[in-house]
């Protein structure tokens, strides 16, 4: 799905009522029916004014006519979408101008935009329901695929990018090493940027003199942070991990990272909390070893006098053991900030259920013994490589990057 702004300039004012009504509609009726949208566009004067502006719209495909057994009406598209969450960022000063995408993930397309002072940062926009229902095909206990015919995929990007915002902040706040969020709206989230590259494109002669150890023992220890804290990753492996662009500077000692893809993150309090927080683990151990050819080999020496200093005496975190007290309780200031009441709880089990596992599943079946290795793009399709974790899963949609050309201001 391209993010297509060429009408966005000419679109009026009244157009947007229109698509605002239609987009107001949409929060109780699947196909809004026409008498609605009059309705809800509450700056249209007359009905035939009404209908014009709703064809124009459609000719655009920023909202598109279904016909059910009981009435016609219409339903807001991706585009149409794409257009109001684009005002609302222009119109709050949030970007001035749309850059090259510049990364396609599974269910986000990833923008550079840039603010009006010319800072760069990154729009993510969340399109959730075009991958292949077959990735779902062997869900445990969530969703079959029955369930998912009929989802408001529309809907629930908006959620995931709500909940994506709301675990960037409260980690953010609280001194993660995440990108800073800047603003949500819809499906659209705008964050930093970050300057580097994802760690499936790590290899060992990147390091040169600087530890595997040191990495590694970060990489897990931020697991074993974040669950003191309260909370899971859920789709922690070498695409959601970016390395700063610092592995060429010879006098920085250490590669750091910084975490991203946070939607689908749950509680600790999760009944199968365990088992994410072990899938967590195990995508690093296995990025490590395949992929570095590094196991880790830890005795007492690794503990300073306070018990922790460069990380564990033991190879790998254990749920039970290394989580066993809490530090805060990230996962319940997140339930009370009230994003619970605005979205009923059984929408965000849905979602939940969806997300974890959507993305969760490939990770788990990390099968390939092969080197193939990786190009350096990190926004090529991988198409070959669909197999091997939730963030391979390319879009069916055949895009290509764009050069980073200069950005394209969408509104004069
Ligand atoms: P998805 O949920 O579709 O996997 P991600 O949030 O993982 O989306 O983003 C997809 C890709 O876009 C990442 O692998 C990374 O290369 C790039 N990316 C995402 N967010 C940022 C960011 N804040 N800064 C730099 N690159 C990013
Ligand atoms: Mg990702």
């Amino acid at each position: 799905m391209k993010l297509e702004t060429s009408h966005m300039r000419y679109l009026t004012a009244e157009d947007f009522n229109v698509l605002e009504g239609t987009e107001r509609g949409s929060a109780n009726h699947e196909i809004v029916p026409t008498p609605l949208i009059y309705k809800l566009s509450t700056m249209m004067k007359s009905q035939g004014g009404t209908n014009r502006t709703i064809s124009d719209l459609a000719k655009l495909n920023l909202i598109t006519k279904v016909r059910n057994a009981k009435y016609d009406g219409y339903k807001l598209t991706y585009k149409g979408m794409d257009y109001l969450a684009l005002r609302t960022l222009l119109a709050n000063d949030i970007i001035y101008s749309i850059g090259a995408i510049f990364g396609v993930g599974k269910e986000s397309d990833i923008y550079k935009v840039s603010t009006i002072t010319g800072e760069t940062r990154v729009m993510k926009l969340h399109r959730l329901g075009r991958t292949s229902f077959q990735t779902v095909k062997n869900n445990r206990d969530y969703l079959k695929k029955n369930d998912l015919m009929g989802t408001n995929w529309m809907y629930l990007s908006k959620i995931a990018a709500g909940k994506e915002y709301e675990f960037l902040s409260i980690l953010y706040e609280n001194g993660f090493n995440v990108p800073q969020p800047f603003f949500v709206t819809r499906h659209a989230l705008v964050m930093e940027l970050i300057d580097g590259f994802p760690m499936k494109n790590l290899r060992r002669h990147n390091f040169k003199n600087r530890s595997l150890d040191k990495l590694y023992t970060d990489l897990m220890n931020f697991i074993v942070k974040l669950a003191k804290n309260g909370l899971i990753h859920c789709d922690y492996n070498e695409f959601n991990i970016m390395i700063k662009n610092n592995v060429d500077k010879d006098d920085i000692d250490e590669l750091g990272f910084i975490v991203i893809d946070f939607p689908q993150a749950i509680s600790i309090d999760h009944k199968d909390a365990e088992y994410y927080f072990k899938r967590d683990v195990d995508c690093i151990k296995r990025f490590f070893k395949k992929k570095l050819k590094y196991v880790p080999n830890r005795d007492e020496s690794w503990l300073d006098e306070s018990g922790f200093g460069e990380g564990y005496k033991y190879p790998y975190p254990i749920f039970h053991r290394d989580i066993k007290e809490r530090v805060n309780d990230l996962d319940a200031q997140l339930n009370a900030s009230g994003f619970n009441k605005k979205h009923p709880s059984e929408v965000n089990k849905e979602m939940e259920g969806y997300l974890i596992n959507l993305r969760g599943e490939k990770a788990e079946i990390y099968t390939s013994d092969d080197e193939e290795d990786y190009s350096d793009s990190d926004y090529e399709q991988h198409t070959d490589d669909s197999e091997e974790s939730s963030d391979y899963y390319s879009s069916d949609d055949g895009y290509e990057s764009e050069s980073d050309d200069e950005n394209e201001r969408i509104i004069e």
